[in-house]
Formats: C-alpha cells, sequence, structure tokens
C-alpha cells in the first residue's frame, strides 16, 4: 500500500463528484443537495445537544444510551452520524477523543473535523501524553482528574458532554448552546463563562 499523502476528504470528494459528472454518471443538480449535506454539518449542531441536555434530564438519560437516536431527535442525522456515541465527563473524570488512524468525527453534530485534530502530533501524542497535550492546548487538569481517551472509528463516532459550568444556573438552552465549543466537545477543553 502506498504510503503517500492523502488529500483532505474535502479534496477528494470534490474530485470524485468532478469526475462523475465529466462522465455523465450523475448529472449536476444532484450534487448540489451533497454541498447542501455539508453545509448542514456543523459543530453547533452538537451544542444544541448538548445544552438541550444540560437542561433535559430525560433527554441526556437518553443521550447517554443511545447517541445516534437522541441526535436525531433534535434533527441531526446522516452520514458519519450512524453510530454516535456519547461519553459524559464528571468533576473526577476528562473524556478525550482522537482519531488515531485518520480524522473521523461523527459529522451531523461535530462537523468535519479541524486541522489540529487531523494532524499525526495530535493523534499519536495524545495517546501517550494526554496531560501534556492538554495542557499545552490550555487544560490544565489537577493530578486527581482521571484522563480517558477515546479511538474513534468508523463504527463509534465519540462525542463529548462537557461539564456544565458553574454560574450557568437558570441559562436557556439557546444561552447555553452559545457558549458549547466544538473542542469541549472532543475534549481538549472546558466550557466556560464568557468574561
Ligand atoms: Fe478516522
Amino acid at each position: 500500500m502506498s504510503r503517500e499523502e492523502v488529500a483532505s476528504p474535502e479534496r477528494r470528494a470534490a474530485a470524485v463528484a468532478e469526475a462523475l459528472v465529466e462522465q455523465g454518471a450523475v448529472p449536476d443538480a444532484s450534487l448540489d443537495s451533497l454541498a447542501a449535506v455539508e453545509e448542514r454539518l456543523d459543530w453547533r449542531n452538537g451544542a444544541r445537544v448538548v445544552a438541550k441536555a444540560w437542561t433535559d434530564p430525560d433527554y441526556k438519560a437518553r443521550l447517554l444510551s443511545d447517541g445516534t437516536a437522541a441526535c436525531a431527535e433534535l434533527g441531526f442525522e446522516g452520514p458519519q452520524g450512524e453510530y454516535i456515541v456519547v461519553v459524559e465527563d464528571t468533576p473526577d473524570c476528562k473524556n478525550l477523543i482522537v482519531c488515531t488512524q485518520c480524522s473521523c468525527t461523527a459529522w451531523p453534530v461535530l462537523g468535519l473535523p479541524p486541522d489540529w485534530y487531523k494532524s499525526p502530533a495530535y493523534r499519536a501524542r495524545v495517546v501517550r501524553e494526554p496531560r501534556r497535550v492538554l495542557r499545552e492546548m490550555g487544560l490544565d487538569l489537577a493530578p486527581r482528574v482521571a484522563v480517558k481517551v477515546w479511538d474513534t472509528t468508523a463504527e463509534t463516532r465519540f462525542v463529548v458532554l462537557p461539564l456544565r459550568p458553574e454560574g450557568s444556573e437558570g441559562w436557556s438552552e439557546d444561552q447555553l448552546a452559545a457558549i458549547v465549543t466544538r473542542e469541549s466537545m472532543i475534549g481538549v477543553a472546558r466550557v466556560t463563562l464568557p468574561a
């Protein structure tokens, strides 16, 4: 097998689309809908899921027992979202997601992966020295906090349910969704209140 650098998923998808149209295999119009699908893949969807889980205990229970179904309840489903597994942060345990093989994420709720997540450095180091990588990314964990690293695959797309920050009591779902970040759902950051 070749060890050459592989182009990004976006570039590969564009090349496939171009070839299909050129050969007349698909009409242009059906590819427009593919572009629309990509636009729907937004980590802000995940922020809505987290905010709902923080404010609705029944929803949170459903989310933790069947992530795929609970995300679909809010309309977030589709390619690379078939096997969503949600892991919950606690004061004593920090969850962290990586795809050591490539760059899998749960597209419907995390969107396409950010560049740092795809980097060989993150993928290799976060398994060996997660605390150090987290510290470099600005998250200093107390020694008593355990770190769990989850290796996402094609069949388990992990998403972190971060801790709800102190001081956000009584906030609406919309307010909460606005402070959830993509990084917090990958597990490399906490959710904090705006300064
Ligand atoms: Fe992957």
